[in-house]
């Protein structure tokens, strides 16, 4: 038993210099710095080199225009529904099928074009489709999904109101149930939606008579519904965010998410959505660090190029670390939410840890370019602005320290 302790340690140990001795060869990438690619699946490098190539060619050229004239572009979603990018994990009702890791990485490449058209991916795909397919009917299935996948219809899911943001749970928006109609009767305002100006279809969460929360599906043309945008928004300008006003809107009964009550159907939604952000924001966080390198290597002051400077580099590498170990983190979630093992802490844990550094990233790298970073044609600005609408929806950064601190002592602190 002894000898052959000793022959396996022996070989694990010439395994781990063979392994030494070949790594210390491996080029450092200051773009993939831990080598995560080497863990992604060939379709997933696939996927990623394909979604990179359609971000920069079809939408980069798209967004400087649409976010100066906060001009929010139908054609963005139509073509990203023609690459299969909407309710890609659900992979049925027309849509396709990639892993969860592959939605992160679609997510990525578009939000390193910018968080407004990451927005309305993440909207259409993990708060409507997935609201639809996770809790809807096989009718209501086989009627929304396949025309919200090619984007002829555009979704929109209204939970917040004016009175109730962080504290879902106390929404003033009702719904009656009315017997001899076999409809749900709906009065309240929903704000800050996402989408809401411009939708065909709204998922709208409203408290029954019970007081149990539950979701309906409403169609713009039903009575009852009207939006209007919000003005003067300095964020996200390429998305149409208002507000949605219900009064006495008529909901048949058949448009009832009927397979879920309570907090849980929008928070079921929202851990798909937040799971996205994490892996997006860090895109946008990848953006702002390879212009501000690009830039930093090309603008010489005091007679050499600015990234030969000690605090020039010390804030590449610190953009480079966080991004590294955030997208480590994004892939290890997602290869359990692939396993069905991921908790919605750890989808807070991600969706705080990233949005929060890649907003710091930002910030540094807006610094780095110095009067320039003011200018929108140099990008930065844009996905700093943007960021700070991310960092705040779907719960905000403090908000989700909350569920994390809720979790590690078992006492809640929200009251
Ligand atoms: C561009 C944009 C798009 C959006 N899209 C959508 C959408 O599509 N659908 C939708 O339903 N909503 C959407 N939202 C709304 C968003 O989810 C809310 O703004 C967010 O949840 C915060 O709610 P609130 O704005 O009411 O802030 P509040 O809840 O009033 O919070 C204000 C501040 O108080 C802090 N705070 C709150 N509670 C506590 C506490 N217990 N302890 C300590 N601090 C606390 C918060 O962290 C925050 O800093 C969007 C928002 C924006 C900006």
């Amino acid at each position: 038993m002894k000898n052959q302790l000793l022959v396996s340690i022996k070989r694990s140990t010439r395994l781990a210099s063979v392994r030494l001795a070949s790594s210390s060869t491996t080029k450092f990438d200051w773009e993939d710095a831990l080598n995560l690619d080497k863990s992604l699946t060939s379709e997933e490098v696939l996927l990623k080199n394909t979604f990179r190539d359609f971000c920069q060619k079809a939408l980069l050229p798209r967004i400087l225009k649409s976010n100066r004239n906060a001009v929010y572009e139908r054609e963005v979603l139509k073509d990203m529904a023609s690459m299969g990018a909407l309710g890609c994990t659900i992979g049925a009702y027309g849509c396709t099928k990639v892993s969860e890791v592959g939605y992160g990485l679609i997510a990525r490449e578009v939000e390193r074009v910018d968080s407004a058209y990451r927005s309305a991916l993440s909207v259409q795909s993990s708060l409507v489709m997935h609201a639809i397919n996770a809790y809807g009917t096989n009718e209501q299935k086989e009627q929304y999904l396949p025309r919200l996948a090619t984007a002829e219809l555009v979704g929109s899911f209204g939970l917040t109101e004016p009175n109730a943001g962080s504290d879902p749970g106390i929404m003033e928006t009702k719904a009656i149930y009315k017997s001899d109609k076999k409809s749900y009767v709906l009065n309240g305002t929903k704000t800050w939606i996402t989408n809401a100006p411009i939708a065909d279809v709204f998922i709208i969460w409203a408290k029954c008579e019970d007081k149990r929360i539950r979701g309906f599906i409403i169609d713009r043309e039903m009575s009852g519904i009207s939006t209007a945008a919000i003005p003067g928004k300095m964020s996200l300008r390429a998305s149409s965010t208002g507000t949605i006003f219900m009064d006495n809107c008529i909901v048949p009964e058949s448009n009832l998410l009927s397979s879920v009550e309570g907090l849980a159907g929008p928070f079921g939604c929202l851990n798909h959505a937040r799971y996205g952000i994490a892996w997006g924001s860090l895109g946008a966080a990848e953006a702002c660090l390879s212009i501000s390198r690009s830039y930093c290597l090309d603008r010489i002051q005091f007679g050499k190029p600015l990234a030969g400077t000690q605090l020039i580099q010390k804030k590449l590498a610190d953009m480079v670390t966080e991004i590294s170990i955030g997208l480590a983190a994004c892939l290890q979630v997602g290869r359990l939410k692939d396993q069905g093992l991921a908790s919605p802490e750890m989808i807070s844990l991600i969706k705080r840890n990233s949005t929060g550094k890649a907003l710091e990233i930002a910030r540094m790298a807006r610094d780095m370019l110095g009067g320039n970073g003011i200018s929108d044609e140099y990008h930065i600005i844009r996905h700093l602005v943007n960021l700070e609408s991310v960092i705040t929806y779907e719960g905000t950064h403090d908000i989700h320290a909350l569920i994390l601190g809720r979790a590690i002592t078992g006492l809640q602190a929200f009251k």
